[in-house]
């Protein structure tokens, strides 16, 4: 198996960084973030980025289409240009799976040329953890945290990191690196997937479950009185929407430029009291209506509409971020433990 010790990850990046832009994680004084890598950026041991690696593919905001106008003339710029090439360093498996979930939806007819000119520019390289943290469920959605399953993933062992290829993008990426990596037998690579998956058997969160969820509980969860005891406290800011890296909604607005309109999208939030405002006025008229959206689309509308897979991939960000320490979790153990309380 490649391999290419600790010493050796500075060439690593330098080698990459000649092709494409590779993006690290770094730390912040507010957390993880990703950073295009230049020489000398010191590398993240935090497991998460605050927010999740989305933003390559999806964008916060990002402009669609810009009108100039002169008179009578309207001028339509189209401003999508051929994206660079790039790399995205230590994706962990959750993340991973959250693209796939977001392939679902915007690589789907009609496919979203915005999110998939962003897709086929990237190559994805995955790192196993070998620290999960307490709020980690990723085995409750079956993934498995040492094997992330990106373009290349990436195993810290025996002071290095062994690379392994799974796509045609990851087998072409490392091949382009040249010669700076050694063979090695697999046994040490595999000695550490197999601590990280006891240290999950043994996590909090260990024995969380979908059972109870899916696309056959609509009706039931629906009218369930205990949204409203679950809702309660919700502040209705979208945090748990915006570190989310499954969370998809947008809006798109106009901006007066004073001599045209930029159309522009960016993320939306289930929670918020104006998203999917209409002339009418607003569907899911309390806090509560609005809670629930968020949760049955992740535990009930996603696997309705895509062969049972869940729209969470129990990365945690939201258990660590919300003010109010509401969360996913708390939803699924309500549901799971009073299931005979109505
Ligand atoms: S669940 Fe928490 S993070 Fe999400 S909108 Fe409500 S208060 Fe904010
Ligand atoms: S709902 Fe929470 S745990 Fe699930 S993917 Fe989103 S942020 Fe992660």
């Amino acid at each position: 198996m490649l391999y290419l010790s600790n010493d050796k990850l500075e060439l690593f990046f330098e080698k990459a960084s000649e092709k494409l832009n590779v993006y690290v994680p770094v730390d912040t004084g507010k957390g993880a973030s990703y950073k295009k890598w230049e020489k000398g950026c010191e590398v993240s041991k935090a497991l998460h980025t605050v927010r999740s690696a989305k933003d390559f593919f999806f964008p916060q905001t990002e402009n669609l289409v810009e009108f100039k106008m002169d008179g009578k003339k309207i001028e339509i710029i189209d401003p999508r240009r051929e994206t660079e090439d790039y790399a995205v360093f230590g994706v962990r498996a959750c993340d991973v799976r959250s693209f796939g979930i977001l392939d679902k939806v915007f690589l789907s007819e009609p496919v979203d040329s915005y999110y998939k000119n962003r897709r086929d520019h990237g190559v994805i390289i995955g790192l196993s953890c070998s620290r999960p943290s307490e709020t980690c469920f990723c085995t409750t959605f079956g993934i498995d945290a040492a094997a992330p399953m990106a373009d290349v993933d990436l195993t810290e062992a025996d002071g290095g990191y062994f690379f392994k290829a799974n796509t045609e993008k990851g087998s072409a990426f490392v091949a382009s690196l040249g010669d700076i990596f050694e063979e090695r037998d697999e046994a040490k690579a595999e000695e550490a997937k197999e601590a990280t998956r006891e240290i999950m058997k043994k996590l909090p969160l260990a024995n969380l479950t979908t059972e109870g969820f899916g696309a056959d509980k609509l009706e039931e969860m629906f009218g369930d009185a205990r949204w409203a005891e679950l809702s309660e406290a919700c502040l209705g800011c979208g945090t748990c929407t915006f570190v989310c890296p499954t969370c998809q909604c947008y809006d798109i607005r106009d901006y007066d430029t004073g001599h045209g309109v930029q159309r522009y999208r960016c993320w939306d939030s289930c929670m918020y009291s104006d998203f999917t405002k209409m002339a009418h006025g607003n569907p899911r008229l309390t806090q509560k209506e609005r809670f629930r959206q968020r949760f049955m689309h992740k535990l009930v509308y996603f696997p309705a509409n895509n062969d049972g897979e869940f729209g969470c991939v129990g990365c945690g960000r939201c258990v660590a971020s919300c003010p109010i320490n509401m969360n996913i979790v708390k939803v699924m153990k309500k549901f799971a433990t009073e299931a005979d309380n109505d």
